[in-house]
């Protein structure tokens, strides 16, 4: 059976900047694969190109290929990423509706889906259960929200989409460390109910404790792959990303 996201010799750039300069990775089904790298390594590049997510200045896709289930979706427009694919990205920004309320922006994003109000109701449960800080705060303005909750928000709405594969930039940006405890207990839950998982992170320590495999990335390559066990015990990942 086909792959559920190949990567293959991926090169973008920005204008005349080369971001990445041929990256290969795969994800399969039900997997949690983590990319990791310091600071302007090329993770969020990784994802944007992915999510064919396309800011006025954002990445151009110069070389190489990304295929989900054996086709390639390169040509395919944001919108039918998530929507076709069941793919979601949830960006470092979090891109969430500040002057709407946290049930507002929940509900936004069951657009697709309108006609399943019985699952759109369960759906609600169950980011309310997975996320307890959300249905305090339902009828709360988004913009009032912690960065967390924010971040919390922005998971909600991808689970809201009934997305079946999870792009995360850096779900644990600007989270208290207890927060960054419910937030990855959360995803793994969705983990074992199926989701599948590409998540980005800075906090490598975190990543390889909680995903199933990962990859380096250093300046726009990948440099070191495979299970997190392997990844934590490889000296160099040790010294550059671990802390020695
Ligand atoms: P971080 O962990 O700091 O978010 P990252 O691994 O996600 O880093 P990217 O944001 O993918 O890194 O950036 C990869 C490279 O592309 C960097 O050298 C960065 O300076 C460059 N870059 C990113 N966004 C732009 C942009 N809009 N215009 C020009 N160059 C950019």
């Amino acid at each position: 059976m086909s792959r559920l996201l190949e990567v293959t010799g991926l090169r973008a750039r920005y204008g005349k900047i080369d971001a990445l300069h041929g990256v290969d990775f795969h994800v399969e089904r039900g997997e949690i694969v983590t990319l990791i790298g310091a600071n302007g390594a090329g993770k969020t590049t990784t994802l944007m190109a992915i999510s064919r997510a396309r800011p006025p200045d954002g990445p151009r896709v110069k070389a190489g290929d990304i295929r989900h289930q054996g086709q390639s979706i390169l040509g395919l427009a944001p919108e039918k990423v998530v929507s076709e694919l069941n793919m979601a990205l949830t960006p470092t920004g979090r891109r969430i509706f500040g002057n709407l309320t946290v049930g507002e922006n929940l509900s936004l994003a069951t657009y697709a889906r309108r006609d399943d109000k019985a699952g759109i109701k369960r759906d609600y449960q169950r980011v309310y259960d997975l996320f307890p800080r959300l249905a305090e705060r339902r009828r709360q303005r988004s913009e009032s929200l912690s960065g967390g909750e924010q971040q919390m928000l922005a998971v909600g709405r991808a689970l809201m989409s009934r997305c079946s594969f999870l792009l995360l930039d850096e779900p644990s940006m600007g989270l208290a460390p207890l927060l960054v405890q419910d937030m990855f207990r959360a995803l793994q839950a969705l983990n074992r109910e199926g989701m599948t998982i590409l998540l980005v992170e800075q906090n490598a320590k975190l990543a390889l404790k909680f995903a199933h495999r990962g990859y380096v990335l250093s300046t726009g390559e990948i440099v070191a792959s495979g299970p997190c066990a392997q990844l934590m015990d490889d000296p160099e990942v040790k010294k550059a990303y671990l802390g020695g």
